[in-house]
């Protein structure tokens, strides 16, 4: 296997994609399978489709784009408003998107007029997380404005939360959703309005309530990938937190005091002035280098086996603490790691990716069943 390199389990995604939609699917939520972590990769957003998602969504045009390429049908949803200058892209690419600006809608008519076709569009409100959404007073207008674009299908609302402020989902604003959709989800233009709740930090309040008012999608990514809740990061029932994991070689290994010596000031990535403090001395360590660093993944976000401690990186070098292991130059050290260390290094070129599982060896360019295409 390369180094360094994803390790990534279709099976495993697959698995938690089908816990996770049978469970919400009793509760009449649907769900969108995000793939902007992974950067669309197919393999992985087959394995969504195989655990039942029943659309997918990407916040990045070039990712549909690839999808789309690599054969997949499915109802595909852009999830970030999109750019005013890729409308025409939009449309041809993705069937619905998330849009908080009327003037965007508004471009996205014209370029569905021009290509005879017609484009969903979401609304998505503002809940109070302060990230993408029209505020509440302005629900009214915007639906009427959006209603009157020729080629525009008025899909529902959504909303997003804990993406900037970590403010959470619950009964209050979830409701407040959902007296939104009483009010104004009747004059979507498809007879199943979509409400979409938010992300996987909706997953708790679900979990928890048992009604969910006019909720009826969510869009998920990190708890499909990680088998994690968004909000404290606890593994969910029955999903496999494994699913990923990111190996790296050690290139070098020496007993080393863990106190450096000299006069300190910054470091590569630190600006904080160390004002002399030198970190705790501990004696002599079990120091490893790997081949692994900032330009690959967030430090911050890697999990060591137990009995290793990650103690700092720079652009190109991952420092370990290697407890009472002595590593030899050459072997590979294996982490889980978080949703922000795997966004990370699934976008770095200087990561391999090797997939396991069925759907593996699939051909980049090939059919997948055909899931129903939404109106
Ligand atoms: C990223 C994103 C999601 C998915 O979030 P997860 O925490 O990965 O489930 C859903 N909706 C929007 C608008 C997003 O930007």
């Amino acid at each position: 296997m390369s180094a360094p390199g994803l390790e990534i389990d279709l099976d495993k995604i697959e698995h938690n994609a089908s816990v996770l939609v049978r469970r919400l699917n009793v509760g009449g939520i649907s769900v969108t399978g995000v793939t902007k972590a992974f950067s669309g990769a197919p393999q992985i957003a087959r394995a969504m489709l195989r655990g039942g998602v029943t659309s997918l969504g990407d916040s990045r045009v070039e990712n549909i784009e690839l999808m789309r390429q690599s054969g997949i049908r499915t109802q595909m949803m852009l999830i970030r408003s999109p750019m005013m200058s890729q409308a025409g892209r939009v449309v041809a690419s993705a069937d619905i998107s998330l849009n908080t600006e009327i003037d965007v809608v508004s471009a996205l008519s014209v370029e569905a007029v021009k290509a005879r076709k017609t484009h969903g569009v979401l609304l998505m409100v503002e809940l109070g997380d302060l990230r993408e959404g029209i505020m509440t007073d302005d629900v009214e207008k915007t639906v009427l404005a959006v209603r009157q674009l020729p080629n525009i299908t008025f899909m529902g609302l959504g909303s997003n939360l804990a993406c900037r402020n970590g403010v959470s989902p619950d009964n209050r604003n979830m409701a407040e959703l959902s007296a939104l959709a009483n009010r104004f989800a009747a004059s979507s233009s498809s007879n199943q309005p979509i409400i979409s709740g938010g992300n996987s930090s909706n997953l708790n309040w679900v979990f928890r309530c048992g009604s969910f008012g006019r909720i009826n999608n969510l869009r998920l990514g990190e708890a499909i990938l990680m088998g994690r809740e968004a909000l404290n990061r606890k593994p969910i029932q029955g999903l496999h937190t494994d699913a990923i994991s990111l190996i790296a070689e050690v290139i070098e290994s020496k007993s080393k005091p863990s106190k450096p010596w000299g006069t300190l000031a910054q470091s590569a990535f630190d600006n904080a002035p160390k004002n002399g403090s030198y970190p705790p001395d501990h004696g002599n360590i079990n120091q490893a280098i790997l081949a692994i660093g900032r330009q690959d993944t967030d430090p911050d976000g890697l999990l060591p086996p137990v009995g290793f401690d990650v103690l700092g990186a720079s652009s190109d070098h991952l420092v370990l603490n290697a407890g009472h292991k002595q590593l030899s130059v050459g072997s590979n050290v294996s982490f889980q790691l978080n949703y922000s260390a795997f966004l990370r290094a699934m976008t770095s070129p200087h990561v391999a990716k090797t997939f396991n599982g069925e759907g593996a060896d699939a051909p980049a360019n090939c059919e997948v069943r055909p899931l129903p295409h939404a109106a």
